[in-house]
């Protein structure tokens, strides 16, 4: 067994592939290894770029081959979105990150690969706020989603203690709390005073993540957003209206390594 440790290894691209289209164009793709598709499919977006995903287990050989078959459809979709140069598609960067800051706790961890081919990847914490991600870490689609559920357990030990201080200052009460991957809200809060908090919250500022904190403990008081809803925030939060407004940005937090793990 190979192990390294203390230097990342270099990691390889999985945007190296291209695909040779009849009239002369190449274009970049990436091929996501996804457990929860059942079949191999190519999808063309101007922000994702090319991209073919497909069940775990099926040969890059074979894959390779399928794209190619399929080039007739990438070469009339690109004109069909009006994209003639396939730079102007753009691929996120899908390499793993040397370092994570998580600014909501104040804290940046730092990645460290000990390659262990055959097993799969797990994250867990070494000292020095190192994150120590071993096994096949040259399969960035499973790294990234060991990284994702390490980022899990770790909003789920400290959000909880966030919310508890918020309340305090406030006296806002709330039941419970739960830490979850949504994909299109902060947070959320039940009428019976339950609040469910997005993970990716560790990547606000301090001062966003505790407003949207905040904005869940207001729905206890009142679950609309109306004039009175934003009273009660604004009571709490002298700054709203500049909150409010990085609020309309936060999702440019969330770091390109974790979205492209969608
Ligand atoms: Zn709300």
């Amino acid at each position: 067994m190979h192990e390294h440790y203390g230097k990342p290894l270099a990691m390889p691209h999985d945007t190296a592939l291209q695909l040779l289209l009849d009239d002369g164009r190449s274009v970049p793709y990436r091929i996501r290894v996804s457990p929860r598709s059942r079949r191999v499919r190519l999808t063309l977006t101007p922000r994702d770029g090319l991209v073919m995903v497909t069940p775990p287990g099926v040969q890059r050989d074979w894959l390779i081959k399928l794209a190619n078959d399929w080039r007739g459809w990438v070469g009339k979709q690109m004109d069909q979105l009006g994209i003639r140069e396939p730079d102007e598609l753009s691929v996120p960067d899908v390499t793993l990150p040397a370092q994570i800051a998580l600014p909501a706790l104040g804290e940046t961890w730092h990645l460290l690969q000990r390659f262990a081919p055959n097993t799969s990847a797990r994250v867990r914490q070494g000292a020095n706020a190192t994150l120590v991600l071993s096994g096949d870490c040259l399969d960035i689609a499973a790294s990234r989603r060991a990284l994702e559920r390490w980022l899990m357990r770790r909003a789920k030990d400290a959000l909880p203690l966030l919310l508890a201080e918020v309340s305090r200052q406030t006296g806002l009460v709330y039941r419970q709390v739960s830490i979850r991957a949504q994909r299109t809200r902060w947070g959320s809060c039940s009428s019976h005073g339950d609040i469910c908090l997005n993970y990716q919250i560790l990547f606000l500022t301090p001062q966003l993540a505790r407003h949207v904190l905040l904005h869940e403990l207001c729905h206890t008081v009142r679950l609309d957003h109306s004039p009175r809803f934003w009273r009660t925030v604004a009571r709490f939060e002298p700054e709203l209206d500049a909150r409010r407004a990085e609020m309309r940005r936060s999702w440019s937090s969330v770091p390109a390594w974790l979205q492209a793990a969608r």
